[in-house]
């Protein structure tokens, strides 16, 4: 592809709406008392009603229900008092009733929109069609048997919730942001772990093009099985060269269904416009109409945790962290969690993100550990600042050696083990004025070099002392009392 390079792509408009569904983390199904759980040895968690057998109900699960206006009330959505379901009929073997309980016109949520920080500085807010609940199929697996597909029925009847976006993305980058920014949101309201290559979170992408400045949509394609954001950037990506080489060589853009190959970075048609299915939507019957009350949204309201755009919020206005080091904190529910507690307990906030980001982030990293089950408690960790900021540990010691032997022991608390373990700074100005003293001696070549001006010379008598003082002293006392010592020579 070379349009995007040769810039003929710059006529063109790129137009993404994004549906996204999300399985949400409740015990049981959404129609059923089956496990929802995943993970199961296939078809463990069906029962008559998730096998579809003729006679049987379904009984609506409330806690997907309640999950679902949680999540409407953290995208900014209006929430439906009058909800309906409706059967979405279609013939496929994962399907065993032949037909899907899903919402059509009265879905849960409607309007709404996720806030998103663009590289640019700038934030967008991406506007949100609906948010309907729905049940989830059965797992067709075609690569398991030599000549058979295999049907497991466990996920048939996990409850989803879909997030259908309006057509207003114009960059990978905005659909990129708002993926992240939903999961985010997903998972600091607890009701879907969002992770894509499990499947627990999916995105199917519309994408098409048309002529800047044109007020009419071009024909969108839609593109299935994207499973990670990553992947969806780049179908995005492909799909925008893709249609804007054919418009350009005078073609014409089929609305199709189109799969995408990771492998390859390209997509294919599954299904074209004239093979796509005709659902014939209709009323559930099986199903009373949803009333909901404006008491039971508002209890739901009060109940909401913090977001990640409230916390992001608090840290940059209220903290003084950069944007920077408040995005990467509350990236993540758990880091988040762990640095509010952390800063309840010392007002040293950039200290705080700087201990989380560095020597937390990487003894994580390096030992395959979550912040979820870290040893140390925040409190002890500001602990441990606190002494830095006393003057009575050195950054240094701090990070390489009495964190590590908190981590060990966590059980002990930060300055008993700063004790334990003679990492203090000793206030004892005598001290230092020794090791002063022995690396002077040490180097008489460089403290002639000092003399005539090389300045830089410093640091090597700064390192010999924190050696040979175990890093127990501070460093800029220390400093400058070895300047007034080598003028003083
Ligand atoms: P359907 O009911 O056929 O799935 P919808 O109108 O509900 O179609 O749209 C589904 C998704 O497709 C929405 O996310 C919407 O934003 C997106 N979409 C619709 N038209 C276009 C278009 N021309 N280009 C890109 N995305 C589109
Ligand atoms: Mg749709």
């Amino acid at each position: 592809m070379t349009v995007l390079t040769n810039g003929i792509g710059e006529k063109y408009q790129l137009v993404v709406g994004l549906e996204v569904h999300a399985q949400l983390s409740t015990l049981s199904k959404v129609f059923s008392a089956d496990s929802a759980a995943f993970g199961a040895e296939p078809n463990q968690h069906v029962s008559a009603i998730s096998l579809g057998h003729p006679g049987t109900l379904p009984f609506l699960n409330k806690k997907a229900v309640e999950y679902a206006v949680k999540m409407g009330l953290a995208c900014n959505c209006s929430i439906n008092l009058n909800n309906h379901f409706a059967r979405k009929n279609y013939f496929y073997a994962d399907l065993p009733k032949g037909y899907q309980i899903t919402q059509d016109h009265a879905p849960i949520c409607l309007g709404g929109h996720v806030p998103v920080k663009l590289a640019d500085g700038t934030t967008k807010n991406i506007a949100i069609h609906h948010i309907h609940m729905e049940e989830d199929a059965g797992k067709s697996m075609h690569d398991q048997h030599h000549a058979d597909s295999l049907i497991d029925l466990n996920r048939a009847g996990v409850p989803l919730l879909e997030i259908v976006t309006q057509p207003e993305m114009h960059s990978a980058e905005e659909a990129g942001q708002f993926l992240t920014e939903t999961r985010k949101i997903l998972r600091y309201l607890d009701i879907c772990d969002g992770n894509m290559e499990e499947g627990s979170m999916r995105c199917d992408a519309n994408i098409s093009i048309r002529l800047k400045g044109a007020t009419t949509f071009g024909n969108r394609c839609e593109v299935k099985n994207l499973n990670s954001i990553r992947n969806v950037q780049r179908a995005i990506e492909h799909e925008f060269a893709r249609q804007v080489e054919i418009v350009e060589a005078g073609g014409h853009i089929d609305q199709n269904t189109l799969n995408f190959n990771a492998d390859t970075g390209e997509t294919s048609v599954l299904r074209s416009k004239e093979m796509a299915n005709d659902y014939r939507y209709f009323p559930e019957p099986d199903l009373m109409p949803l009333m909901l009350t404006e008491q039971y949204v508002n209890d739901i309201k009060k109940g909401l945790p913090v977001l990640p755009a409230q916390l992001y919020y608090k840290y940059v206005n209220e903290l003084g962290l950069s944007a920077y080091d408040a995005s990467v904190i509350t990236a993540d529910r758990d880091v988040a969690h762990y640095f509010d507690e952390l800063v309840k307990a010392t007002d040293h906030y950039k200290a705080a993100a700087n201990w989380l980001m560095g020597a937390v982030k990487s003894y994580l990293n390096d030992h395959n550990q979550s912040i979820g089950n870290f040893a140390v408690t925040p409190a002890n960790l500001a602990a441990l600042i606190k002494l830095i900021d006393a003057g009575v540990i050195n950054n240094s010691v701090a990070s390489h050696k009495l964190f590590p032997a908190m981590v060990k022991e966590p059980g002990k608390k930060a300055e008993d083990l700063a004790k334990e373990l003679n990492l203090l700074i000793s206030a004892d100005n005598d001290d230092v004025s020794q090791f002063i003293k022995a690396a002077i001696a040490k180097f008489p070549d460089k403290v002639k070099e000092y003399q005539k001006g090389k300045k830089g010379v410093l640091g090597l008598f700064m390192g010999e002392i924190m050696k040979t003082s175990k890093g127990k002293i501070d460093p800029q006392k220390t400093n400058q009392l070895l300047i007034k010592e080598l003028e003083s020579k």
